[in-house]
């Protein structure tokens, strides 16, 4: 029982049928109005509406879009729907299934919010997502009075700012921390373009929360050019030998130089000892280069597109716009690639996507694929997840898994598997692991002579197009992981007659080339298929030699096998892989959690700074810093007005918070760096043996109180120095030059964080061998 009521899950759907059934009862008076009449009832019912909203208004709201999406869309909700509106509406997390009307489902909490005076933010999976829903419910919004906004990447800080003024917005989650951490810059109130965060919906919840949850938004100064010696090194690393001049590991997770290929690093820098203590730069960006070098594979970790390098998201197979990997590693890459480096500036803010959802007021969510991480929902967000079940029962037949000793052998058989499928008429789906795994079955499906699509991160501006054709008669479409997510593949295209073939054929089957580490993203793939109640199918292909065999270990599995390298397909190979899964998906939360904890501080600290700036741009806070400032002041007001002379002070104050808190960004890291290095070398020499962690909170709060501490004496200097005239500080002063041009960017996991540890402590070694 009690492992029951903790269960992060909850099944019980009675209070919302009771709901439901008070909604059918309002909604059938509704029928029978016209237009005008129900606009009328409606706006009676806008005079009633004060915050808190009672179950009553609720359920009449909820009648009122039932039958308005009726006659504006030509969509009643279905019950199923109606229920995942009430869920939302009480913050749940909702579990529905592909295919089942999310989009539609969420309007009804929507508008509810929205009419008590709630400010919605509907976070998409991405732009075109956003673009698409926002679009299709605007006239159900705005029968309801409500206006509503669309944000998309790279609209200007007006459009930006009209949409987040909207009752409603539809935006990405990333897009709403980019705006947020940019308003954390700005010089003057009406410059911020957010006007606050209230109540989150967000749509692919397990995606955003969860797999980016950790993420760092990150805006910095502008990117500027450099960087000759890194070329230069790139160069160098490609003419070292493979077999004499570098080792990897059986795994090919980390590489270092052996004592010929140090040897001629060497010879190449002129320096006598690359080890020394004064080569340490050089030594970390051969160390760099060499890694990138040789562990990261083009069109595996990332693609070359439009002259830069693209990072591919590992979930989605899509390139990852505006992703870069940290420190040197993606000037490195860049240097590999033979593309223009380019470094990026100072770190001028930045936010994890789970701190920035924690902003909002209130946040519920809707996937396909929530229950699976339905713990996670409730350990990082204290949020339920709630099961609707489809409407109508979901027949995909899920085949076993078929099992084989190598690749190479899996491969043949996938060709195989798809030219017998293709011969029958049944669309098959493909889902690969990545970009070039997806070229490589396409290219041998074509030698084949069978025609087929490709969708993957290379191309993926067509993918609503390519998708859209994935489910006719005879479509063979691969696609690299979840290319897709949030589009919907109809059968047959539209036509009906069409339609009833493909059902005949069996419906959409999913071929998976290989299981991913989560069996979440597993189901994502198959929950293409079997919309709705139609039929489909779905197996997953699977070799001892795949990436999640690496952690598992393929040992005695191998018995029983065949001609074609075909194992049986035992419960021991399911078993095997669901235990593995499940071992990494724990250890994914942990270090979520672990990663959260460090994160959480600097978010704190964030937080005492932005309140203090918001007072300086909202408030009179720079009066305090007046009396330390007197003389410059007094000599300038014969001049200046006191209005200018005050904003002039703010901006000093402002100026002098940011660079405050650019500096303790750097020396945050370069706290991590040195705890780094003491986990690395596993010592606890540091203040008498603390937790790593320990050491990390004393030392960040040191470092900030310090910097806090230095504030005055830095808004005295810089107010004494600052050129002012009648108009305040001059807009080219270089205190607004920091701020001025900004990019922002999206953080990702740095590849190497264990190797980075081994080979920290190999130097410390060898330092310390001295
Ligand atoms: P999900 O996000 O759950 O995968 P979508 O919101 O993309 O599903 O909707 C899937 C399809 O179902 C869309 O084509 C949508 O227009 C259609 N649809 C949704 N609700 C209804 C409804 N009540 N009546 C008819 N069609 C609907
Ligand atoms: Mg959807």
């Amino acid at each position: 029982m009690a492992k029951l009521q903790r269960s992060p899950i909850e099944h019980d759907l009675k209070p919302f049928k009771k709901t439901l059934a008070q909604i059918d009862s309002f909604a059938a008076s509704l029928k029978s109005l016209c237009d005008d009449e129900l606009r009328a009832q409606l706006q009676s019912l806008f005079s009633v509406i004060s915050p808190p909203m009672n179950s009553d208004t609720k359920a009449k709201i909820f009648a009122f879009v039932a039958e308005a999406s009726n006659r504006l869309l030509g969509m009643r909700p279905f019950d199923s729907q109606m229920l995942a509106g009430l869920a939302l509406h009480d913050g749940f997390i909702v579990d529905m299934q592909t295919g089942e009307g999310k989009t539609l489902a969420a309007a009804a909490p929507v508008i509810a919010n929205a009419l008590a005076g709630h400010k919605v933010h509907v976070l998409t999976f991405n732009d075109y997502l956003a673009k698409r829903d926002s679009h299709f419910l605007q006239p159900l919004y705005q029968f309801f009075g409500l206006s509503v906004g669309m944000i998309q990447a790279g609209m200007s800080g007006e459009q930006r700012k009209k949409a987040h003024a909207c009752d409603i917005v539809y935006t990405t989650a990333r897009e709403v921390g980019f705006d947020y951490l940019r308003d954390q810059l700005v010089h003057y109130t009406q410059q911020k373009v957010l006007s606050g965060l209230d109540v989150a919906i967000v749509d692919e919840a397990d995606s955003i929360l969860i797999d980016e949850a950790r993420i760092p938004l990150v805006i910095s100064g502008d990117i500027h050019q450099s960087n000759d010696q890194l070329t230069h090194i790139a160069t160098v690393i490609k003419q070292l030998d493979k077999t004499n001049d570098y080792a990897t590991d059986e795994l090919s997770t980390s590489v270092h130089l052996t004592e010929s290929g140090s040897r001629k690093i060497e010879q190449q820098f002129g320096c006598k000892n690359l080890f020394d203590i004064d080569n340490l730069p050089l030594l970390t960006s051969v160390n760099l280069a060499l890694h990138v070098e040789v562990l990261l594979v083009k069109d595996i970790d990332y693609i070359v597109k439009d002259n830069s390098i693209k990072l591919i998201d590992e979930f989605t197979g899509r390139i990852a716009e505006k992703r870069r990997w940290p420190d040197g590693m993606q000037s490195a890459l860049e240097s590999k690639e033979g593309l223009p480096v380019k470094r990026e500036g100072q770190t001028l803010g930045s936010i994890t996507l789970q701190h920035l959802m924690c902003l909002f007021n209130k946040v519920s969510g809707m996937t396909g694929t929530a229950v699976l991480a339905a713990q996670e929902f409730d350990q990082l967000y204290q949020l339920k997840t709630c099961i609707i079940p489809p409407r109508k029962p979901c027949i995909r037949i899920d085949k076993p898994d078929r099992v084989f000793s190598t690749k190479a052998e899996k491969t043949i058989a996938i060709c195989n598997e798809i030219a017998s499928i293709q011969r029958t008429g049944q669309p098959v789906l493909v889902g690969t692991s990545n970009v070039r795994e997806s070229e490589n079955l396409y290219a041998l499906l074509v030698e084949k002579g069978i025609e087929c699509c490709l969708l993957n991160a290379k191309n993926d501006e067509q993918e609503a197009q390519i998708v859209a054709q994935a489910g006719a008669l005879g479509a063979v479409t691969i696609c690299t992981n979840l290319a897709g997510r949030g589009t919907d593949i109809l059968l047959g295209a539209k036509d009906t007659a069409r339609n009833l073939q493909v059902k005949k054929a069996g419906g959409l089957h999913i071929i998976g080339t290989s299981r991913f580490e989560s069996r979440r993203i597993d189901d994502q793939l198959r929950g293409r298929a079997a919309r709705q109640g139609d039929p489909g199918s779905s197996q997953y292909f699977v070799s001892l030699e795949d990436k999640l065999f690496n952690h598992l270990g393929g040992d005695g599995l191998l018995s029983g096998k065949s001609d074609t390298g075909e194992l049986v397909s035992s419960a021991r190979i399911s078993k095997k892989i669901a235990h593995g899964q499940r071992v990494l998906e724990g250890a994914n939360l942990d270090r979520r959690k672990a990663l959260y904890k460090y994160s959480d501080l600097v978010e704190q600290q964030r937080q005492v700074i932005h309140q203090l700036r918001d007072e300086i741009l909202l408030g009179d806070g720079a009066h305090q810093f007046k009396s330390k400032v007197t003389r410059r002041w007094q000599s300038l007001s014969t001049v200046v007005s006191d209005d200018k002379l005050n904003e002039a002070l703010n901006i000093v104050v402002m100026h002098a918070i940011d660079k405050i808190w650019v500096q303790h960004l750097s020396e945050i890291d370069y706290i991590k760096e040195g705890i780094n290095l003491v986990e690395a070398v596993g010592t606890s020499f540091m203040r008498g043996g603390n937790e790593p962690y320990h050491v990390f909170v004393q030392q960040a709060q040191q470092v900030f109180e310090q910097l806090l501490a230095e504030l005055k004496a830095a808004v005295v200097d810089l107010f004494n120095n600052v050129a002012i005239d009648e108009n305040g500080i001059d807009p080219n002063s270089e205190l607004f030059a920091m701020t001025k041009s900004t990019s922002s960017y999206v953080l990702a996991d740095n590849p190497f964080d264990a190797v980075d540890k081994r080979f920290i402590a190999s130097i410390w070694k060898k330092l310390r061998l001295r």
